[in-house]
């Protein structure tokens, strides 16, 4: 499978060109492809009941598995792209996965176990709320490896994709990209918001003394893996209501073009008179 579609946002893609290196820099996480709030609220609505009318017929379909990916640095917004995008699709054939520090168990076995375990079964989607791309972010950032281990990972992760989109997996990735500002009136709402005040750590400021090394780590991650078999897109992110429509676009477009179909109906079942 290949996903040639480079989706046009407005002058900015939301799949980098291929052929070359992208630069995290020129991409604008305040980009709104010209288009209003009070437009992305409307659209929005009828592109969720698509995803969930997309998602029956990829169960009864059976081919395919979808692994939606989602990263971005702490607030980029994941928790709220999945509530916002996935709100109507039937939690029968989709399920969320955390990934948060690893276990012991987890760190006993090799660093992709605890997510192939997680991937989906076919006729299912797979939601990755952060994913195996730690083992090249938070894992460079803090140096809880040293760089000879993250910098085999890229290679060790585009065949792992190679070998899921082999599977009829379609791998979809989404950077949730946002601004340094924007976190930093996420990170205080927050703080003042006794509402949000169970999602602070204290070490959410130590984090953030670590966004350029992030960015660095984003923008590698973008130009090592952003393959035709599993693109990257990289969502401007710092308007929470386009970023759900950039996100329900992607998913719905990739789905509509696999071409789903409802199994052919038993000899026999047509005209059948239920008594
Ligand atoms: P959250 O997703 O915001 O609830 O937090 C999950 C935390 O787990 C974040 O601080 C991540 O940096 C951390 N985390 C995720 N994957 C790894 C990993 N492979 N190694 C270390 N920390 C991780
Ligand atoms: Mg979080």
């Amino acid at each position: 499978m290949s996903n040639n579609n480079h989706g046009k946002n407005g002058d900015q893609p939301v799949i980098p060109p291929f052929d070359r290196d992208f630069a995290i820099e020129k991409y604008n996480p305040a980009h709104t492809g010209g288009m209003s709030k009070e437009q992305a609220l409307e659209e929005i609505v009828p592109l969720r009941t698509r995803l969930n009318d997309l998602q029956n017929v990829l169960y009864a379909d059976r081919r395919f598995s979808i692994l939606v990916i989602l990263q971005g640095i702490d607030t980029a917004g994941k928790d709220g792209t999945i509530n916002s995008v996935f709100q109507v699709v039937g939690p029968l054939g989709c399920h969320v996965a955390n990934f948060g520090v690893p276990n012991e168990e987890e760190l006993a076995h090799d660093y992709m176990w605890r997510y192939h375990k997680q991937c989906p079964e076919r006729g299912k989607i797979a939601i990755f709320n952060r994913s195996y791309y730690e083992a090249v972010l938070v894992e460079r950032v803090k140096e809880i490896v040293p760089p000879s281990t993250w910098r085999e990972r890229y290679d060790e992760i585009n065949a792992f994709e190679r070998y899921l989109d082999d599977q009829h997996t379609v791998v979809m990735k989404f950077f949730l990209h946002i601004s340094k500002d924007e976190q930093r009136e996420r990170l205080q709402e927050r703080v003042d918001n006794p509402r949000k005040q169970w999602k602070f750590r204290s070490g959410d400021i130590d984090e953030r003394r670590n966004w350029d090394t992030y960015q660095s780590a984003f923008e590698d991650m973008v130009r090592k893996c952003n393959t035709r078999h599993a693109p990257w897109h990289v969502v401007p992110a710092d308007r929470k209501w386009y970023r759900d429509v950039v996100v329900a676009r992607a998913l719905v477009e990739r789905l509509e073009q696999l071409d789903l179909k409802y199994p052919q109906t038993a000899e026999g079942v047509a005209g059948l008179k239920v008594v």
